[in-house]
């Protein structure tokens, strides 16, 4: 595709990067048929050929883009799966991410929306401010119905109880047992950490019982993931520059083996830290080193032989949903399903295994209607199966899901952790069902 920008815009680094995006671009269309929005709305300017058009002729006109632009970039999940399908390689992350900070830098959006965005970016990062609004949302949730979609959508996600904050979520050093092996960075995370503590103390537990030292570093917080999707890039690169600093100074410490990540959309943010701030001589080489080192904890657990030891004799079958961040992301679709296998749970898929659920970060309150759509077409997938549990391994996935789905959904290292000596996964506990009751039953003898 032709791209026309200005010599003093094409000289930024974001454009160079967005101008090779455009241009690798052949119109081909293979992508329509694995991107969510245009196989709800069926509309050219909903898919990624026609986005990635609309964004061209966006930046070749320069300061404010249409309301019907705005629209459309609005309307993409950020899922990546068109990255997955697309054959000539083109790169529409970086493309829509600039999109959106071109948006937000240039378009005056009608005040609700702006105050929305700017709620969610202040609240989301900051564990203290999030879990204060939870509690009120959980007080207002009955009342959900009455409220305006968007404001519907947050309530119904928010949990009717909010979970006490585990002590994994910290800053601490949680000492390897038996055999040193190694010392690794824990990402603890803002709003996974407020709404699913069990999966950092799953984490730290597995890591330990198999001889790594975990780090969670002070300083560290917000990967910067959220803001960065909603274009504020000064938030969300100040977020970024935190971690990287903090996990710098972890690693000059002593040898560091890894940071690990167990909510895939973070993941996938923290391994571009290293793009994000190529062009900045202040931060370049950190943001690199930084990047060469995450992982996401299913990448890394899949190069252990790990003990599957542990308690369940019965262990439900599980249906394996993989985040968007993970699979078209990070490039990770079959460690996790390996790793659950190994550790001797049957392992089913849904159809459609390829098309987003809906979350997408802020996107299920941003977009309510066509999110609740995605939502249900993932549940019903999922349940088709006939699987006994969901495991998936974000924590945007497993609230989205959990919201519609009869069956209790996990993170994958929960089970992990569970198969190698760990206790009862958290939504498995009180649950009926066949194979959990059994399990439930073989615990307690
Ligand atoms: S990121 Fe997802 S929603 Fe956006 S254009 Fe690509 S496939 Fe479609
Ligand atoms: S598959 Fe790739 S090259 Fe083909 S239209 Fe989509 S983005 Fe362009």
């Amino acid at each position: 595709m032709q791209i026309n920008i200005s010599p003093a815009s094409r000289a930024q680094p974001e454009f160079a990067v967005s101008e090779k995006s455009v241009r690798t671009c052949v119109h081909c269309g293979f992508c329509l048929a694995t991107c969510p929005t245009y196989l709800l709305l069926g509309d050219e300017l909903d898919s990624p050929r026609g986005r990635i058009y609309q964004i061209k002729e966006m930046f070749e006109a320069g300061g404010v883009p249409s309301a019907e632009t705005v629209k459309h970039v609005d309307r993409c999940l950020s899922c990546l799966a068109c990255v997955s399908t697309c054959p000539s390689g083109v790169d529409y992350m970086h493309l829509i991410d600039h999109a959106r900070a071109h948006v937000e830098q240039n378009f005056v959006r009608a005040w609700p929306d702006r105050v929305l965005r700017k709620l969610l970016a202040i609240v989301l990062p900051n564990k203290a401010l999030f879990r204060r609004l939870l509690r009120v949302a959980a007080l207002a949730r009955p009342f959900a119905r009455l409220t305006p979609a968007r404001l519907r959508a947050m309530l119904t996600l928010a949990p009717a109880r909010l979970p006490a904050p585990d002590p994994a979520g910290e800053a601490n050093v949680f000492p390897a047992q038996g055999e040193y092996k190694g010392r690794i960075v824990l990402l603890a995370g803002c709003a996974q950490a407020v709404l699913a503590p069990q999966i950092n103390a799953a984490t730290v537990r597995l890591f330990n019982r198999i001889g790594f030292e975990v780090v969670v570093a002070a300083a560290a917080g917000c990967c910067g993931a959220l803001p960065h999707h909603l274009g504020k890039t000064s938030q969300s690169h100040a977020l970024a520059k935190a971690n990287i600093e903090a996990w710098c100074g972890v690693a000059n410490e002593a040898p560091l083996d890894a940071i690990v990540v167990t909510a895939s959309g973070c993941g996938t943010t923290v391994k571009d830290y290293g793009a994000m701030f190529a062009a900045d001589p202040d931060w370049a080489d950190r943001a690199a080193r930084v990047s060469a080192l995450a992982r996401d904890v299913s990448e890394l657990l899949s190069e252990f032989d790990i003990a599957f030891t542990g308690r369940p004799q019965h262990r439900p079958v599980v249906a394996y949903q993989s985040a968007c961040s993970l699979q078209h992301g990070q490039g990770i679709l079959k460690a996790p399903i390996s790793l659950l296998r190994a550790a001797g749970f049957t392992v089913v898929e849904p159809a459609e295994q390829h098309i987003c659920c809906g979350s997408a970060g802020t996107y299920n309150v941003l977009q309510p209607a066509l999110a609740a759509r995605l939502r249900m077409r993932k549940v019903a997938a999922l349940e088709a199966t006939g699987a006994d549990v969901v495991a998936s391994g974000n924590v945007g996935c497993m609230t989205q899901l959990a919201g519609d789905s009869a069956l209790p959904v996990v993170h994958t290292v929960e089970l992990l952790d569970w198969a190698s000596g760990g206790p009862v996964p958290v939504a498995l506990q009180g649950r009926t069902g066949a194979t959990v009751d059994r399990q439930a039953r073989a615990d307690q003898t």
